[in-house]
C-alpha cells in the first residue's frame, strides 16, 4: 500500500469512505478505454460480453472470499442498505406475521421501525438504556414464538459495537452488515440474509450485495413489485434493468485487490491489529477515551471521546491540516470516530496515533 500522492489525505469516513489507492490508480488509467472497447465502462451495454464477465467473476469472487456454500444467491442491487430494511419484511413476512430485531443502535432501530410498517416487529432486546455501549447478552432476550426471522446488525457503525460471534436463532437470521462484511472470515451458512450497503467496505455508493438463502426467496408476496422481491434479481443475474454499472465495476477491482491481499484470513488480521492499537492508546491515556465495553467493540469503527470537548473543534482542525480527514463522530454522538475500513492503510492509524499523542501532550 502506498500514498504517493502528496495530495492524498488519510480518509477516516464513515461511508463514503476510502477506496483501495491501487483501485483508484488503475480506475484512472483505463478510464478512457476499459477492455479494448474504446469506451469507459459507464458507456457499455450491461449486456455486452465484456460487462456479463466482470459481472461473472465479481460474484464468484464474493463467492470464494466468503466460502459461501451452495444453496445460497448473491444479488447486486441498488437503494442501500436503508432500502433492505424494507425489502426484509416485504419478501420474508405476511401482515400477520411477528419478526424478532435486536436493538444495539441507529441502525437496528431503523431497521425494526421500517419493519413495524408490514409486520408486527418485536424489539427482543435493545441496548438503548446503555446509550448503545454494550450489546444485551443473548440469554435475556425474548424471543417472539414462531418469529419469521430474527434481524441483527453485526456491527453498528455510528457507536462502534461490533457483534464478535453470530448468535443462535433456529428461525433465518437476517443480519445487515454494511459495515462490517469482508472484514473477516464469517460462517454464512448461519444466515438467512446478508445485506450491506457497498461504500464501507465494497465500493462506491450506489450498489448494495444481498446474500440470501435459496429457500427464502420464494416467500415473497406474488403481489409485491418486481423490483421490490430479490426473486427478480436471483432469476437475471441482477440485471432485472440497468444495474450501477460504474459501481459494480469498481467492487469488482476492490474485491480483487482483497484477494490479493490474501482474502479474509489475511485482512481480519490487518483488522484486528488496527483497531486494537487504537484502542490500547485510547485506554491507557485519560486524555480520550471509550464507551463501549470491551468485548464489543467494533473492528471498523473506533468511537473516542476527549475528556474535554471543548478541544474537539481543535482537534478536528488540527488533525484535517496533518491530513487525517473525517474523524467528526456522528453528530448523533459527538465526538470522534475513526473509520478504519480495509481500504484504510494500517499507515493511516499509525499517523492517528502519532497524532493523538501529540495533540494530548500540546493540549493537557
Ligand atoms: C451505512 C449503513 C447503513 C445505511 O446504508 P445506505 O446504503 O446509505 O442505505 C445501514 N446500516 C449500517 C449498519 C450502515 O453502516
Amino acid at each position: 500500500m502506498r500514498i504517493s500522492d502528496t495530495s492524498r489525505v488519510f480518509n477516516f469516513s464513515a461511508g463514503p469512505s476510502a477506496l483501495p489507492f491501487d483501485v483508484l490508480e488503475q480506475i484512472r488509467s483505463e478510464l478512457l478505454d476499459w477492455q479494448g472497447t474504446g469506451m469507459s465502462v459507464m458507456e457499455v451495454s450491461h449486456r455486452g460480453a465484456e460487462f456479463l464477465e466482470l459481472a461473472k467473476r465479481c460474484e464468484a469472487n464474493v463467492r470464494e472470499l466468503l466460502s459461501i456454500p451452495d444453496g445460497y444467491s448473491v444479488l447486486f442491487l441498488q437503494g442501500g442498505a436503508t432500502l433492505q430494511m424494507s425489502m426484509v419484511p416485504m419478501n420474508l413476512a405476511a401482515a400477520g406475521d411477528v419478526v424478532d430485531y435486536v436493538v444495539t443502535g441507529i441502525w437496528s432501530k431503523k431497521a425494526v421501525a421500517e419493519a413495524q410498517k408490514f409486520c408486527t416487529a418485536n424489539v427482543i432486546a435493545s441496548s438503548a438504556d446503555q446509550d448503545f455501549s454494550e450489546i444485551p447478552d443473548p440469554a435475556s432476550w425474548v424471543r417472539s414464538d414462531d418469529a419469521a426471522y430474527l434481524h441483527y446488525t453485526p456491527n453498528e457503525t455510528i457507536a462502534g459495537v461490533e457483534f464478535h460471534y453470530i448468535p443462535e436463532s433456529g428461525v433465518p437470521l437476517v443480519a445487515d452488515m454494511s459495515s462490517t462484511i469482508f472484514s473477516r472470515p464469517i460462517d454464512i451458512s448461519k444466515f438467512g440474509v446478508i445485506y450491506a450497503g457497498a461504500q464501507k467496505n465494497i465500493g462506491p455508493a450506489g450498489l448494495t450485495l444481498v446474500i440470501v438463502r435459496d429457500d427464502l426467496l420464494e416467500l415473497a408476496p406474488k403481489n409485491l413489485p418486481h423490483l421490490m422481491t430479490w426473486r427478480a434479481y436471483a432469476e437475471s443475474g441482477s440485471m432485472t434493468n440497468t444495474p450501477p454499472t460504474f459501481a459494480w465495476y469498481v467492487a469488482d477491482l476492490v474485491l480483487q485487490w482483497l484477494m490479493r491481499q490474501g482474502g479474509l484470513d489475511a485482512i481480519a488480521v490487518i483488522n484486528e491489529r488496527k483497531a486494537g492499537k487504537l484502542y490500547d492508546a485510547i485506554d491507557v491515556s485519560d486524555f480520550y477515551s471509550n464507551p463501549v465495553r470491551k468485548d464489543c467493540r467494533s473492528w471498523m469503527n473506533v468511537a473516542f471521546i476527549l475528556a474535554d470537548s471543548s478541544l474537539d473543534a481543535k482537534f478536528l482542525a488540527e488533525s484535517k491540516a496533518a491530513g487525517l480527514t473525517n474523524l467528526k463522530g456522528h453528530r448523533s454522538v459527538g465526538g470522534m470516530r475513526a473509520s478504519i475500513y480495509n481500504a484504510v492503510p494500517e499507515a493511516a492509524v499509525d499517523a492517528l496515533l502519532a497524532f493523538m499523542s501529540e495533540f494530548e501532550k500540546n493540549n493537557r
